[in-house]
């Protein structure tokens, strides 16, 4: 398998550190083909989908995590998604204003990640966007979160994204505080000279011999990531359901049809008052 379009884990082998590189280009094309975004919010996109399918890498689950920034400014919202199997989309909601799309405008808002386990609760974490970069936000979010170092490298370029995840892990092998807060900083020194010219060229081992020489670094299983949206016509029927029937009637009373379009992939699902009925009484009988 070629890296493009994987998540892939890492280890290193004497210490208490793992890694993750994600590479996307099919998968992020898709994710934004379609919408008419300008280049700036392209590659914020780029890095939310990266950094989303980075922190799935960090935790053990079958269902979906959302990473989504929400600002006051020109940029209203940025959302990617991904699945535990690799399946991702990704959204941005902008303000139609003037204004720079920068990271700027995102500041003042807030950073969320939301967890939602197939068949159980969801659980939503949210932190102010204290950065200057996306990186710099996910840093401080795990500061926050898990009180265990861990570093973002995100790259992007046109149709093209990347990253690489460097985190501690609770003191195992190497137990003595000192030794392990010293190879911790060495590793954050060494994982910063990673500029993202290298990250996008250079394929994963050449980057980790590179930058870790010294360390055995076990290389793990890749998932391949996909596009997919999840959206369908069931779930297009329920949102308009939930308008309530006075209102279907009303609108189906002046129109022939109602056309849908699914705000992540521009899938447009197509309802008449016939269709419409057909497809709530069947979501009845299933609850
Ligand atoms: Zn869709």
């Amino acid at each position: 398998m070629s890296d493009q379009d994987t998540s892939t884990r890492f280890i290193f082998k004497g210490a208490d550190i793992r890694g993750n590189f994600v590479r996307i280009s099919d998968s992020y094309r898709s994710a934004i083909a379609g919408h008419q975004y300008p280049e700036e919010i392209k590659h914020l996109l780029g890095e939310f989908l990266v950094a989303a399918q980075l922190m799935a890498s960090t935790i053990k689950f079958e269902g979906k995590l959302t990473l989504q920034a929400k600002g006051n400014g020109a940029i209203r919202a940025v959302m990617a998604e991904t699945s535990h199997d690799g399946k991702t989309r990704a959204i941005a909601q902008l303000a139609e204003s003037a204004q720079p799309y920068d990271f700027a405008s995102l500041k003042d808002g807030l950073l969320a990640v939301t967890i939602a386990p197939k068949g159980r609760q969801n659980y939503q974490s949210m932190v102010p966007m204290t950065g200057d970069n996306l990186a710099a936000c996910l840093k401080h979010y795990f500061e926050q979160s898990e009180q265990l170092g861990t570093l973002f490298h995100l790259a992007v370029e046109p149709g093209r994204a990347a990253g690489m995840l460097i985190q501690q892990l609770p003191g195992q092998l190497e137990t003595d505080e000192k030794l392990r807060s010293e190879h911790w900083r060495t590793t954050q020194i060494l994982s910063d000279t990673l500029t993202p010219e290298e990250l996008l060229e250079k394929d994963n081992q050449t980057i980790l011999k590179h930058l870790f020489a010294e360390e055995d670094i076990q290389v793990l299983g890749a998932t391949e990531l996909n596009f997919s949206c999840s959206c369908s016509q069931e779930r297009m029927a329920g949102a308009l359901a939930s308008l309530g029937s006075a209102e279907l009637e009303e609108i189906f009373r002046e129109e022939e049809k109602v056309e849908l379009t699914c705000e992540f992939c521009s899938r447009s699902y197509e309802f008449n008052a016939a269709t419409l009925t057909e497809i709530l009484s069947r979501n009845e009988k299933l609850h």
